[in-house]
């Protein structure tokens, strides 16, 4: 029996839904226009005002923001209201300089929470239920998104953050956590390491884990339902968009429902901007339609996927996107860290190496790993040879600093790295993320 934290929304009508969002987009719109100046610019430079959005249908009208316009805006300049009525910021994993600032007013966090709630209880959750939050507390969004949302489902709520896995295993056990929250790489090395502590899922009460902020397959679902002996859900969110909790999945298990009444998706395509019909595969974008402290309209995610309205098992009538299945932009993500090849190379230059290197991503035993080959000039290459480790860990350390993840650096001689004949390949992931 399915069971929903809102049903009145979850399982709203699509013309219920529809009135909301036509209601809250148009509310939303004049709000941006009369605060934030720097979209105020971007509809003025498209000709567009406020008047001209009456409902969801003109939503293509409106201009698009990106990545880019964060990094401009930065920090203040998407603030949709006082900064005094804001109340937590957060902010995205592993950038270089200008980060991604994100403002939360008390009514944003409270919605956030509630989508989250909503994903806890459609993964089975009740307050009769101990959920052990294993995402990392602090600028990132999972921790404390997955927390309210657990405390508002009436969870016994276990604080844990990420890392120290003994502890985990022990409080898991000790404590009877019965739903698990934490990155899908985590939960496999979770896993892991109690198969060698010897502690099977007999010994444990988890029945469920919800898991996401970085892309699974299939295949490791099913490993981390029987290392763990749950059922596995998938979570989606951004950080620009509110954090986890955007998207979340039901006991289908085929796609994540998306909170519409607060974030009205469209997909694109990635080149043209042009908008495609429900079924077409391309990049998704979020209109935030009551979000105050950092409303964000038209955001481009550079998430690839496709939208659907079939009609679910579950009874959920909000509309379901697939997983991920890519990005438009060359970002990867590793062991949940967002890296750019870019913030490599700027590294490679600032310490005075050539450009001429090769990023090899792999999964190996559930976990992420960043090999990086530069080649040494063959002045370097006379020079420097002797001392090739302590460059070695130099570089290393370098890229950690910009990262925030610890790669392993080879250097190599000239002219060693094959070359392309066309644009250069930089990097090669090897995990196969994306089935
Ligand atoms: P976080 O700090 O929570 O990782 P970011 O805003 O830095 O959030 O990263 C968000 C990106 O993480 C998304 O745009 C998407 O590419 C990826 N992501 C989040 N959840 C999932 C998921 N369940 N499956 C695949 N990718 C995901
Ligand atoms: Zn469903």
């Amino acid at each position: 029996m399915a069971n929903y934290f809102q049903p009145e929304v979850e399982c709203a009508s699509h013309e219920e839904i529809r009135a909301i969002q036509n209601e809250k987009l148009v509310k939303q719109v004049k709000r941006v226009y009369e605060n934030v100046e720097y979209y105020r610019n971007l509809m003025n430079e498209k000709g567009v005002t406020p008047d001209d959005i009456k409902s969801i249908d003109d939503l293509h009208k409106l201009p698009f923001l990106t990545k880019a316009d964060l990094r401009d805006a930065y920090p203040y300049g998407l603030l949709g209201t006082d900064l005094k009525n804001c109340v937590r910021i957060h902010s995205t994993s592993g950038t270089t300089g200008r980060r991604v600032v994100a403002f939360y007013t008390q009514k944003d966090i409270e919605l956030w929470e509630d989508c989250c709630a909503r994903a806890i209880v459609a993964a089975g959750g009740n307050d009769e239920d101990v959920c052990q939050v294993a995402y990392g507390y602090g600028l990132f969004t999972g921790g404390f998104g997955i927390n309210g949302g657990s405390q508002k489902v009436g969870c016994l709520t276990l604080p844990m953050s990420s890392g120290n896995t003994e502890r985990q295993i022990q409080f898991m056990q000790d404590l009877h956590a019965t739903i698990l929250c934490c990155t899908p790489s985590y939960a496999a090395y979770l896993g892991e390491s109690m198969k060698e502590m010897g502690i099977t899922p007999d010994d444990i009460d988890l029945k469920a884990g919800i898991f996401g902020a970085e892309p699974w397959t299939e295949e490791m679902r099913r490993d981390i339902e029987k290392s763990l002996g749950i059922k596995a859900y998938d979570i989606y969110g951004l950080t620009e968009s509110t954090g986890p909790g955007v998207a979340f999945e039901c006991e289908e298990q085929s796609g994540m429902h998306i909170n519409e009444d607060h974030f009205l998706a469209e997909i694109i395509d990635p080149e043209t901007g042009e908008v495609l019909p429900e079924g077409s595969k391309g990049e998704l974008v979020f209109t935030n339609l009551d979000k105050e402290g950092f409303p964000l309209i038209r955001y481009r995610t550079r998430d690839i996927c496709i939208l659907s309205r079939k009609k679910c098992s579950c009874g959920r009538t909000l509309i379901k996107m697939t997983k991920p299945m890519g990005r438009s932009d060359d970002m990867l993500i590793i062991r949940g860290v967002n890296v750019f090849p870019s913030q490599i190379e700027a590294v490679l230059i600032k310490s005075g190496y050539s450009v001429n290197y090769l990023i090899e991503v792999d999964r190996v035993n559930n976990t992420d790993t960043l090999d990086v080959s530069v080649e040494l000039t063959p002045e370097q290459f006379s020079d420097r040879v002797r001392d090739l480790a302590a460059q070695e860990k130099m570089l290393a350390n370098n890229m950690k600093i910009m990262l925030g993840i610890n790669p392993k650096v080879h250097l190599v001689a000239p002219k060693s790295i094959t070359r392309s004949e066309g644009k250069a390949v930089r990097v090669i992931d090897k995990r196969k993320l994306h089935d």
